[in-house]
């Protein structure tokens, strides 16, 4: 290994199971010269302690051992919430392809067939490595960014609350405000109001994907119907009509979901025609490869498509704030929420005929 790349991974720690000690001895002595740190167990039981007390960053694992063999062991450590993510290698004399298929089934990262090649072992461990150095940096920065956005709304809150409350305090307490005054006031307010919902939205956004994944098998129709609720004064006030057909359950985070449906019925029944009452329609259509389209479907202004890219960034809107209220954050959570969901996301639209939002889900998220 060249020496930058050798600085790379010095200390990484390296579990070789197997059960020959002449194999070990090859393979531990090429791979402490590269820098790495290396531990043995000659069976399966051993090895489940070491890893129980020490976890290792990668596992080089034979197949055929006494007692637990390695696709065995490689299950077990597969269905264990604290292991499941350590990279396992297979180095065997096995090489038909029904042993090789096996080695991925039960969850392998990649096999060699012994006899094998130093630099080949090492080319293979090095491309294992760099990928848990690239999610260990990813999950640091999330955490980061976790931790700045909490720190960052409590910052920014806590101001525009005082604003916002000695604003309402001016109003209602200090007798000689004229009427230029009280206008000032109330726009001071509405600022404020507008900056405090930008916030909340900026943080649903950037926590979309940084949150735990909790997919579960739930009831789309009743998720919908559930976001209905914080819609009810719009709907009463734009006479609007809801139609939500039979759902299918499918595995989804449902809070993001719900707030999925939110934003996109939200959007519908706001950007509807003028004197003519919002309609909105959701339905599905179960489609190859278990996987469902959801279809929110309106009857308002709709837009020309070739906005659709811009319409999904994150503060680009098509209609001003003085016709429509908002911020362009609602469809970049939709967007974020549907990637998280391996999904996807597109619109048919026409100026004056209405728009049609579809998504497609995958029915069970376990196989991403
Ligand atoms: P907001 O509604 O706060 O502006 P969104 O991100 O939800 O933000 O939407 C971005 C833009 O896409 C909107 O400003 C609007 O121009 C357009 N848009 C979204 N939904 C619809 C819809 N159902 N009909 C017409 N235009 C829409």
């Amino acid at each position: 290994m060249p020496n930058s790349e050798k600085k790379n991974f010095t200390g990484m720690k390296v579990l070789i199971v197997d059960d020959t000690p002449a194999n070990i001895d090859i393979l531990g002595h090429f791979l402490k010269q590269s820098g790495l740190d290396i531990s043995i167990a000659l069976n399966g039981e051993i090895a489940q302690k070491i890893i129980s007390n020490n976890k290792p960053d990668l596992i080089l694992l034979d197949v055929m051992m006494p007692g637990v063999d390695g696709y065995q062991l490689c299950e077990i450590l597969k269905a264990n919430d604290q292991t499941k993510n350590i990279p396992i290698i297979f180095i065997t004399a096995r090489f038909e392809t029904k042993d090789i298929v096996k080695g991925f089934e039960v969850g392998g990262v990649d096999y060699i067939v012994k006899p094998f090649q130093e630099i080949e072992v090492l080319a293979r461990i090095r491309s294992q490595l760099s990928i848990v150095k690239l999610v260990r940096e990813l999950e640091r920065s999330n955490r980061d960014l976790k931790e700045f956005t909490s720190i960052a709304s409590h910052d920014l809150k806590e101001p525009l609350r005082k604003v916002i409350n000695f604003g309402e305090f001016l109003k209602n307490k200090i007798t000689n405000v004229d009427e230029e005054g009280h206008h000032y006031i109330d726009k001071i307010q509405d600022a404020s109001i507008r900056m405090n919902t930008l916030i909340d939205d900026l943080l649903i956004f950037s926590s979309v994907s940084t949150k735990e994944k909790t997919f579960e098998r739930y009831d789309l129709t009743k998720i919908a119907q559930d976001s209905l609720i914080n819609l009810e004064n719009r709907i009463e006030k734009t006479q609007g009509k809801v139609n939500i057909d039979n759902l299918p359950s499918i595995e989804v985070d449902p809070n993001q979901i719900r707030q999925l449906f939110q934003n996109l019925i939200g959007n519908s029944l706001k950007y509807h025609r003028e004197g003519t009452p919002p309609a909105v329609n959701i339905c599905s259509k179960s489609c190859e490869n278990e996987k469902v389209e959801i279809l929110i479907e309106d009857n308002g202004i709709g837009f020309d498509e070739k906005y659709t890219d811009k319409i999904f960034k994150p503060l680009e809107r098509l209609h001003g704030r003085n016709a429509y209220e908002g911020n362009g954050i609602g469809l970049a959570i939709c967007k974020k929420i549907v990637d998280r969901h391996h999904g996807t996301f597109s619109v048919k639209s026409a100026e004056g005929k209405g728009s049609t939002f579809i998504i497609t889900l995958p029915e069970k998220q376990n196989r991403y």
